[in-house]
């Protein structure tokens, strides 16, 4: 596998470790390589599962019988998939496959969390070629069982088949949550406050750090990229978190937002999908979205418009949310929640407040699968 990232790079936690960071271009000096048809289908399932442990008493079966059982314990489930598909979303060429197991994980817990609920179980789905060798499926899997391990989920399952040519991943997360607590899209009212977690628009920023030292790769490959200056975004590209402490947070604060979503495809269109479903309008002010230094450096640097970025990037995995106006004083003092903006009339349309005081509509230009890409 050709990596300008070291698949141990980024990152503390068992599985990776921050200290071999930079970075070889080239990791395909890969010791060994077990072929998958050696193992077979079966010893393959095997060799990868066994080492999930169970935490959930609502697991009464995971890996092993032909479904797994689950108990619901009162709880209302949700359920969620999403699917990854090699050079559709994923390119193995600076995307590491340890990351790639973890953030294939996260993608999918981002969505329970925006459920407002707590997800327990994944199952996972890959179609590899013999392109890979059993090593190769092993870090992936080593990234998943980080995640299962950091997020207190079990994996309880998935399928395993052969495909003729790139790696896809499929998981599905199921979670659990009070029938009160559970938070939709639809519920947003006029004058609630528009909130987000963290910063947003480092992982695209990652990406495009990432996609030019591809390029310079190919042009020279004895080229070692120095990647201190881009850290943290490269770290949000290619090792995202989800909220899932948020979640926490806001049980604490007794908070219930009357809407929530991810942010998967970019501040706009995550707020387009709010605003719709509630029926409202929104005002979102530039000056008030969280962005880390890094991220208004390297827009500078590569010449790109900061809100931009951050309303169109994606990947970012934060949640949007908004609450009642009664609830500000129990959020104002949290760093990890920033008000953006607040909820109008339908009427009064979506739009943008800049930093001169125009008013500018909301348009979603968010990452779309369905479009022709390179
Ligand atoms: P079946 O033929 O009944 O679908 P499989 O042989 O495909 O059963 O799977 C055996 C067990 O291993 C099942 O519990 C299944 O959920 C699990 N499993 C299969 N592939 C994977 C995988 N890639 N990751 C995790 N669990 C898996
Ligand atoms: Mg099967």
């Amino acid at each position: 596998m050709h990596n300008i990232v070291k698949s141990s790079c980024i990152l503390s936690g068992d599985a990776f470790k921050k200290s071999d960071y930079f970075c070889s271009m080239l990791e395909d000096k890969n010791p060994q390589r077990t072929s998958l048809e050696e193992l077979g289908e079966f010893g393959l399932i095997d060799h990868l599962t066994k080492h999930f442990e169970i935490k959930h008493k609502s697991t009464v079966k995971g890996i092993g019988d032909d479904a797994a059982v689950l108990s619901s314990r009162s709880k209302q489930i949700v359920v969620t998939t999403d699917l990854l598909i090699e050079h559709v979303h994923f390119d193995l060429s600076y995307v590491p496959l340890k990351h790639l197991g973890y953030k294939s994980v996260m993608v999918n817990l981002s969505d329970v969390y925006a459920m407002n609920a707590q997800a327990t179980q994944i199952t996972i789905s890959i179609a590899v070629s013999n392109r890979f060798p059993l090593e190769a499926i092993e870090e992936l899997y080593s990234g998943i069982d980080t995640a299962a391990r950091t997020y207190g989920i079990d994996v309880i399952g998935g399928d395993t088949t052969s495909s003729t040519t790139g790696l896809i991943i499929s998981i599905t997360a199921i979670g659990e949550v009070n029938e009160e607590d559970v938070v939709y899209r639809n519920g947003a009212q006029p004058n609630d406050l528009l909130v987000v977690t963290g910063d947003i628009g480092a992982a695209y920023m990652g990406l495009q750090v990432l996609e030019r030292e591809k390029e310079v790769f190919k042009v020279n490959p004895g080229n070692q990229p120095d990647l201190e200056p881009y850290t943290y975004i490269i770290e949000r590209q290619l090792k995202p978190e989800a909220r899932k402490d948020i979640i926490e947070l806001l049980q604490k604060l007794e908070v219930k937002p009357t809407s929530m979503i991810d942010i998967s495809d970019g501040l706009s269109s995550e707020i387009i999908h709010l605003c719709k479903q509630s029926n409202v309008g929104v005002e979102l002010y530039e000056n008030k979205i969280p962005l880390d230094p890094q991220v208004i450096s390297t827009c500078e640097e590569f010449n790109v418009d900061s809100t931009t970025i951050a309303l169109n990037g994606g990947e970012d995995y934060e949640l949007l949310m908004t609450i009642s106006q009664e609830d500000f004083p129990k959020i104002k003092a949290n760093p990890d929640l920033t008000v953006i903006g607040f909820i109008t009339d339908k009427d009064r349309g979506m739009h943008l407040i800049t930093r001169g005081e125009q008013a500018i509509p909301i348009i979603a230009k968010g990452w779309n699968a369905m479009k022709n890409e390179e």
